[in-house]
């Protein structure tokens, strides 16, 4: 029994390596480990999750939509290469982190990052800050790296055992995976990836949404992942899945105030106006639906429409011309 058994810290699990490591390197000395993940329409949680059970920790859900169309809309920060605020989203995530430990049963927070491995947030300047930024500096310890950072409150404290803390720097991951290996993980996605705000053609979707129909409505920025966006020539948006699994989950987001538009006699794509169209908007879809269901040219496509349980009257509809879907086609 050491003097750090027992006591709680609550760690920010994305489920790559790093977070991982840092609550093993946390539970070697006896700490209680608990963790939370971040749940949004830009970031997925699986990784997380599927970490979390292989780990044997707890793991808190936090939806925290709301926090990151807000930083998306006004990042005091600024942007790293797309749309990611990654400094003010670190750090409203240790502060709503924060936030949590009383209840948690935890004293301090952590995280996996690691000094110098990302260009944008893992400077020491910006590590500081983000912990500045959370309102909770001084109990935001980063075990990866503590050794090459100020002390926090935790090691001053002796509720962690600052010497037996690690001073990784730097973007070579030749230790993580020694670590990795010693500590029996197998499982990790790669370090980039997982957050769609990093992504340029989803980034596209997210400006275009904004200076049309703007963020207020979450169901529009929850479409954004699924399936292939335009703006049609009536300034109304169409979503389309691009295969089955594609197909369902547009179906799935259709609401009473939406339109799907199927074809009719074969299978097809199934195309979502998510807002209740004009008779002009409607036609205009049913050709994109009719380009992507292979349509010959000189053909027509019959075409249906449905607006919540209601079958609305059918068309008929040529497809659009490859140029002209290229055109209106958003990312
Ligand atoms: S990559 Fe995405 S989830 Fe991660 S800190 Fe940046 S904005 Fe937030």
């Amino acid at each position: 029994m050491t003097k750090t058994d027992g006591i709680g810290a609550l760690g920010l699990l994305s489920g790559g390596l790093d977070s991982q490591l840092a609550v093993r390197v946390l539970q070697q000395q006896g700490i209680a480990v608990r963790t939370v993940v971040f749940d949004s329409p830009f970031y997925s949680i699986d990784a997380a999750v599927k970490a979390a059970a292989a780990l044997q920790v707890p793991l808190r859900i936090y939806d925290f939509t709301e926090d990151i169309i807000d930083l998306v809309e006004h990042a005091p920060h600024g942007f790293g290469k797309c749309m990611n605020p990654c400094i003010d989203c670190h750090a409203r995530m240790l502060r709503q982190a924060g936030e949590l430990l009383e209840e948690e049963g935890c004293r301090f927070l952590f995280t996996g990052e690691v000094l110098n491995e990302r260009p944008m947030s893992q400077t020491r300047r910006a590590m500081l800050l983000v912990a500045q930024d959370s309102t909770f500096a001084d109990l935001v310890l980063r075990p990866l790296s503590a050794l090459a950072l100020p002390p926090t409150r935790p090691e001053l404290e002796g509720w962690v055992d600052r010497a037996r803390l690690l001073e990784l720097n730097g973007r070579r991951r030749t230790a993580q995976f020694a670590l990795a290996k010693e500590f029996g993980l197998q499982s990790y996605p790669s370090p980039a990836g997982g957050c769609l705000l990093t992504e340029p053609n989803f980034c596209v979707r997210l400006k275009e949404l904004r200076e049309h129909e703007g963020y207020s409505d979450r169901r529009l920025v929850r479409l954004l992942r699924v399936g292939r966006h335009f703006r049609l020539p009536s300034g109304v948006k169409l979503v389309i899945g691009r295969d089955e699994a594609d197909n369902a989950r547009v179906s799935a987001m259709a609401a009473d105030d939406y339109e799907l538009v199927l074809t009719r006699d074969r299978p097809g794509p199934t195309g979502l106006l998510p807002a209740e169209a004009s008779p002009q908007a409607l036609q205009e879809a049913a050709a994109v639906v009719a380009f992507y269901a292979k349509c010959p040219p000189e053909g027509t496509e019959a075409i249906e429409v449905r607006r919540g349980g209601e079958l609305l009257p059918p068309l008929e509809s040529a497809p659009l011309t490859a140029a002209r879907i290229e055109a209106c086609r958003i990312g």
